[in-house]
């Protein structure tokens, strides 16, 4: 078959398998992205999650020595959900950002790449092919951009014309020729929605993130979350979205023909108390499959709490003072410690006080005294509106 005929069979094959767009792309090196990354390591603003070395990430070759493409897939995720569970107090909800939603998406794009594999391998039965889903060397969105799929927004998305930027993208190389499609005009224009509504001024600047202070990447962290952040986490669990909300591209737009993006609204709006005590095994059966789940239940429990103490939930109080007093994790006691004090009152400030005679860990010794002081705060401004009224 002729190059373009194998193209052209590729994109009638993504049709049936349900892919909504299917780009090509030469497997040239990404030099322009090369110095952009060297830049963004320089500056300290490397997430620590992706591939470190920058020459498997912009250098195709590295992946597939002969590489002659790259087939780009991207598929879009639902934004709305039928009856999703709202938050009551005494029965508080936390989040998982919509690209968590459903069934883990790498599995997905991966299973719709793999037959497209079988479809390339079928017309030229040597050609040989690297799939990637995210966690590849390369830079899912700079295949994308170069492939015409979309253009590279100020947020940092991939936004496509038709979906706006709620879609998964995943690629695969091969030493195939394919003819290249040509990259989309970038239509961000004069709009800075992203950069105004980021609450931790994580673009640092236009297509530019500070992964350090993205509270995407933020949750998906182990360890103590800076108290800057907590307040402006909201009750996101996993994952953060606010500079894809605002954007002009995603508005109204909510694409449900993936039955295996739909969410499971009790597992994407979980109850937080529920999640404070949940064992692996537990956490694995109900939220395994998600993509939200991939750093297991130590960053989501973290988040739960600090969600329950910026909602002041009184009927939390007995479960934050039995992680406080008996859970094993450091991170878990001290942000349970600050919690306690976000949420004050009585039964919070006599465990503090109690936690603060036996803490062997300092740095949860350090959030226990800054607990009792909010405590103390919180009790003085309530004495205060007591009297005034
Ligand atoms: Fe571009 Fe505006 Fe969307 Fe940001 S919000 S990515 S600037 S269109």
């Amino acid at each position: 078959m002729k190059p373009a005929d194998i193209k052209a069979a590729l994109q009638e094959a993504a049709k049936e398998l349900n892919i909504d767009k299917i780009g090509f792309a030469a497997a040239d090196p990404f030099d322009e992205l090369k110095e952009r990354l060297r830049k963004h390591r320089k500056a300290g603003y490397e997430s620590g999650f992706e591939e470190p070395d920058l020459e498997k990430r912009t250098d195709p070759q590295k992946s597939l020595p002969g590489a002659r493409s790259i087939i780009a897939i991207a598929l879009a995720y639902p934004t709305k959900m039928d009856n999703a569970p709202v938050s009551k107090p005494g029965a508080y909800r936390g989040v998982f950002c919509r690209a968590s939603w459903g069934e883990d998406y790498h599995h997905v794009l991966k299973r719709k790449l793999e037959a497209l594999r079988r479809k390339l391998v079928e017309w030229v039965p040597d050609a040989k092919a690297e799939i990637m889903v995210d966690t590849g060397a390369l830079s899912d969105r700079a295949v994308a951009e170069r492939a015409g799929i979309g253009w590279s927004g100020k947020n940092t998305s991939i936004i496509t014309p038709e979906f706006g930027s709620r879609v998964y993208l995943g690629e695969m190389l091969t030493d195939v020729y394919l003819p290249p499609d040509q990259p989309i005009e970038n239509a961000c224009g004069e709009c800075t929605a992203c950069l105004d509504a980021c609450p931790t001024g994580a673009l640092v600047g236009p297509g530019q993130l500070n992964s350090q202070a993205c509270l995407a990447y933020l949750t998906q962290t182990k360890g103590f979350l800076a108290e800057e952040y907590r307040d402006k986490l909201g009750n996101f669990l996993y994952g953060f979205e606010t500079c894809q909300a605002v954007c002009p591209y995603n508005r109204g737009k909510n694409f449900t023909h993936h039955p295996e993006f739909q969410p499971e609204a009790e597992n994407v709006k979980p109850l937080l108390k529920p999640l404070l005590h949940m064992s692996n095994r537990q956490f694995r059966q109900r939220f395994g499959s998600m993509a939200g789940s991939w750093r297991g239940k130590k960053p989501i429990q973290r988040n739960a709490i600090i969600a329950l103490g910026r909602y002041r939930d009184r009927t939390a109080v007995p479960d934050l003072v039995r992680l406080l007093e008996e859970d094993p994790r450091p991170v878990i006691r001290g942000t349970a410690a600050w919690a306690l004090g976000r949420i004050g009152g009585g039964e919070a400030a006599e465990a503090l006080n109690r936690a603060q005679e036996v803490e062997p860990d300092e740095q949860v010794a350090v959030e226990i005294e800054h607990a009792i002081e909010m405590c103390r705060m919180r009790e003085t401004a309530d004495h205060r509106t007591y009297r005034e009224a």
